[in-house]
């Protein structure tokens, strides 16, 4: 199966990379939010965060950490965004694990626009329930 993230990684398609160890490799994005917008991958394959392994996990967050500074002091933007879309719903759209860096500016007119819910009687509760459900089926 090909996957454009494992032909970055191994050099078999250009991109212009910002950062690489061992087993992180860090890249900006082709159709930025901002310029500057960069992601972060682990070298090895995984769909998205449900089964990116956790030695590997580790690695991406702190790749992004470095790089979210090196953005941070290189562009000095107002504020930077670091999202993770998991699913085709979350607007996921390449199925290889990534960190979004986003640097974002004052009046930038990048918005997340949330309308928020209201928990009414009792379903807070009931969410919290079915969460704790879930931990519990993992135990
Ligand atoms: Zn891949």
């Amino acid at each position: 199966m090909s996957c454009i993230f494992c032909d970055i990684v191994n050099k078999v398609e250009k991109a212009e990379i910002l950062f690489e160890d061992e087993s992180t490799i860090s890249f900006l994005d082709i159709r930025p939010l901002n310029f500057g917008h960069s992601l972060v991958i682990p070298k090895n394959h995984y769909e998205n965060f449900f089964d990116v392994g956790e030695k590997d996990l580790n690695a991406v967050i702190s790749s992004t950490q470095f790089l979210a500074n090196a953005i941070k002091k290189s562009l000095a933007p107002d504020g930077i965004n670091i999202i993770s879309n998991n699913g085709s719903s979350a607007g996921q759209t390449i199925y290889h694990f990534h960190f979004h860096i986003i640097p974002r500016f004052k009046n930038d007119h990048f918005t997340f626009r949330p309308q928020y819910k209201d928990y009414s009687n009792g379903l807070m509760q009931q969410f919290a329930d079915k969460i704790r459900g879930g931990i519990k089926s993992f135990g």
